[in-house]
């Protein structure tokens, strides 16, 4: 095994070696909860899910961080423009991330530490690098001042000149000593959430709560830190500088990663842009995705490039009025035949198998002996899911011939070929996180919502079924035949299975 992760601050792909033998750790900036989640935050929750389960998969002894920002300007912004207390409303928005990165097949994080629960250990830190002389208190406010740091701005590879002819200047210029200096602890305004500290009564920072949270769960330095690209200036060159001005050069994350955007329209979908508010529920928030495709085929399309690429969100909007037209996602339809596929698949191979002997020791056909590996190299390669997608896909193809009975080998080699799959193909579905649930259960709700979708009765369908299959039995093929037919022309399929009769939306 040879992992390669791409390091954003050395900008190159390096040999990954853990900081311990055996072990990893990964921090990864989570949700400010004061919404539902949108599509382009899931895109980072399943980033972050397939490394956490690769390098479970490769061995590792993966302790996983992701904070949850329960304290912020957003949260108390919306709290008062609906009249919830700020910490309910966080609370309330937790939850609805956890049933939304739950609904993406996400695993729960070894920690999933909440700011609030931090201050102690944030006043800490803030009177460390006053002491450290790389911060100062002013006004009941607390800044880290940039020019005490000399590495400040290697992150994102900007020297410090250019970052402060570029900075958009804060207000509160007269409380800072320079415009850069950013807060890690702000004095309380009136009607807002605050706690007592040595400056009077205030809350943090946005940055200060990750360097603390990281350090409380992965120690003074550590291997991965991540987020969206959107975080590397400023929120992660200031987690940095906080972490370095307290605890020297060399400490904190080792490996720096990104993920890139999810763009709409190729541009960065905004939580704020007014004009796209109406288009924003119906199409961005991962909730009413999940209600209309579901969660899995959303977490394959984005698994469908390698997580550091931009990928395109692309809607097809057919109509005027954005609370009425007619919305399409030509990407997401696509994962969801590829999910179906994969669940038929699994559901075949396990009622072929469920009948017959095992066929014990022995010889495989010899297209199903790679697959596995390639997929687990892809992922070796820097978290590349394209890749790792490409195998699971040739695999269920394969499987499928078999089950065809078009693969011409000896009938042990065929059993003992799709026992071997079958294997396989649990390891895979935990490694990508695909394919996992019991197959029925969710071809059965994939096919609701696709009914849904396309205005079709279930019921109706089924009793038409009922109506072929009688006719069958009475020989009378061609009304069967008519029958199959009429399904056929409403986009319905029917698969006569050693089980039964089942049907799915084409
Ligand atoms: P936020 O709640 O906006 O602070 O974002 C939470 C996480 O989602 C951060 O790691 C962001 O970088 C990431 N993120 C936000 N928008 C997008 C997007 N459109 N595509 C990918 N990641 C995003
Ligand atoms: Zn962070």
């Amino acid at each position: 095994m040879n992992l390669r992760i791409h390091d954003t601050l050395s900008r190159k792909k390096i040999d990954f070696q853990p900081l311990v033998a055996g072990k990893v750790g990964i921090y990864a900036c989570g949700p400010t909860v004061y919404d539902f989640l949108h599509v382009g935050n899931g895109r980072q929750q399943v980033a972050y899910d397939v490394m956490f389960r690769h390098l479970r998969a490769r061995g590792f002894d993966v302790t996983y961080v992701r904070n949850i920002t329960d304290v912020d300007d957003k949260i108390i912004n919306r709290a008062r423009e609906i009249g919830e207390d700020p910490a309910t409303l966080a609370e309330r928005f937790t939850q609805e991330f956890h049933t939304d990165v739950d609904a993406l097949g996400c695993l729960e994080p070894t920690h999933e530490p909440r700011v609030t629960d931090s201050i102690e250990q944030i006043i800490a830190l803030c009177e460390k690098l006053i002491a450290n002389g790389v911060a100062y208190a002013s006004h009941g406010d607390v800044y880290f001042s940039v020019k005490d740091l000399p590495s400040y701005g290697a992150l994102s590879g900007q020297p410090l000149d250019q970052l402060e002819s570029g900075a958009r200047v804060e207000v509160d210029t007269e409380k800072k000593r320079a415009p850069l200096d950013f807060a890690l602890w702000k004095a309380a305004k009136p009607g807002e959430p605050s706690w007592p500290s040595p400056w009077g009564a205030g809350r943090p920072g946005w940055h200060i709560e990750c360097s603390v949270m990281a350090e409380r769960y992965l120690g003074q330095s550590f291997d991965i830190h991540g987020g969206g690209v959107d975080l590397i200036f400023p929120h992660h060159e200031n987690e940095r500088a906080q972490s370095i001005g307290a605890n020297g050069e060399g400490t904190f994350a080792r490996v720096w990663t990104h993920n890139g955007f999810l763009n709409f329209g190729g541009g960065k979908i905004s939580k704020s842009d007014a004009s796209m508010k109406i288009l924003f529920k119906r199409a961005f928030k991962i909730r009413a995705v999940i209600e209309r495709h579901g969660g899995e085929p959303l977490r394959y399309f984005f698994m469908t490039t390698q997580y550091r690429n931009p990928l395109a969100y692309d809607l097809v909007i057919d109509g005027e009025d954005p609370a009425t037209a007619t919305l399409r996602f030509p990407g997401l339809e696509d994962a969801e035949r590829r999910c179906e596929y994969a669940y038929l698949t699994m559901e075949r191979l396990r009622d072929q198998l469920a009948v017959g002997k095992p066929a014990g020791d022995g010889a495989v056909a010899p297209e199903a002996e790679g697959w596995l590996g390639r997929l687990q190299e892809g992922l070796d390669d820097d978290f590349n899911t394209a890749e790792a997608l490409a195998a699971w896909n040739e695999a269920l193809q394969l499987a499928n011939r078999i089950l065809d009975g078009k693969l011409d080998a000896p009938k042990d080699v065929r059993r003992r070929t799709l026992e071997r799959l079958a294997r396989d193909f649990r390891v895979a579905s935990d490694e990508l996180g695909l394919a996992a649930a019991e197959p029925r259960g969710w071809l059965d709700a994939h096919r609701a919502r696709r009914c849904a979708l396309l205005g079709i009765d279930a019921a109706e369908v089924e009793a038409t079924i009922v109506r072929r299959n009688e006719a069958r039995k009475q020989k009378n093929f061609a009304e069967a035949d008519a029958i199959r037919a009429t399904l056929a022309a409403k986009n319905i399929e029917i698969m006569d299975t050693p089980a039964g009769t089942r049907w799915r939306v084409a």
